[in-house]
């Protein structure tokens, strides 16, 4: 394990929880003590209440956007810009998760837009990426379609000259038929998948490839976390359903390596 990759665990919060359940929730995950990076995105309308629950607790732990506009503060109905999110002190934002590509229409280049857009104005971005079922186990295309996503939004920074901003990146796999279903990848997958994303990385740098980390997303638990840790290339997790409640959530955190 690269020791200079700080192991790192997001909590999705997704369009669930209400005010109550997650005044009760971030302080517990705000208090707890570990050596991992910890960053939760509940819904937009809490995202300032999560953040003042963090700050009040002096707590490491960082509040994320699940979403942004990647336009300009104006007329843009229901939307919330980068600005916004900045202006509530918060740092992160998700962004390209398969929920928003598959029900929100999200196109690669959607998402390598809104990439961009977060990291001029200076948030980082969990970036996720993954394949369907269809395209894994019919097509045998996983790693064209994960390199695909990232490749799109390469060619955006790119053309933005924003190349450097990779490290503002961290890396979210989560093959879509494991999310929210309860089927993990095997290890082995999850590791393999990892490691092709690493190697496609390289053709960046080596450096972009060495510092970035990939985290593995879909149906993690405390069951399955502690073996998927252990794998040279998955560098924490991204967790929906398991991030709702603390006694899910917390032995996740605690299998940082
Ligand atoms: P899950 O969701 O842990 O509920 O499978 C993961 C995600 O969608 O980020």
């Amino acid at each position: 394990k690269a020791p200079t990759r700080t192991f790192f665990i997001g909590g999705n919060f997704k369009s669930n929880l209400n005010k109550d359940s997650l005044k009760e929730l971030v302080p517990v995950i705000a208090k707890h003590q570990t050596a991992a990076d910890v960053v939760i995105a509940p819904p937009a309308l809490y995202l300032l209440e999560a953040q003042s629950i963090v700050e009040a607790n002096n707590s490491k732990v960082k509040v994320a956007a699940q979403n942004i506009s990647g336009k300009s503060l104006g007329a843009y109905t229901g939307e919330i810009a980068a600005e916004h999110v900045l202006d509530a002190g918060i740092e992160w934002t998700l962004l390209g998760h398969s929920e928003r590509r598959s029900i929100y229409c999200e196109s690669d280049e959607v998402v390598a837009a809104k990439t961009v857009d977060a990291l001029q104005k200076g948030l980082s971005v969990i970036l996720c990426c993954g394949e369907t079922e269809h395209q894994r186990f019919v097509e045998n295309r996983t790693k064209e379609v994960v390199t695909g996503q990232l490749g799109a939004v390469h060619k955006a920074l790119e053309a933005a000259n924003l190349v450097d901003k990779w490290s503002k990146i961290v890396i979210a796999y989560e093959p879509v038929w494991a999310i929210g279903t309860g089927k993990t990848a095997s290890t082995q997958q999850a590791q393999d998948t990892h490691l092709e994303i690493r190697n496609w990385l390289t053709t960046i740098s080596q450096s972009v490839a060495d510092a970035t980390r990939i985290l593995y997303g879909g149906s993690v638990s405390a069951a399955n976390s502690d073996e998927l840790a252990k794998q040279a290339d998955i560098d924490g997790f991204l967790v929906g359903g398991a991030s709702l409640s603390a006694q899910k959530f917390l032995p996740i955190i605690d299998s940082a390596k």
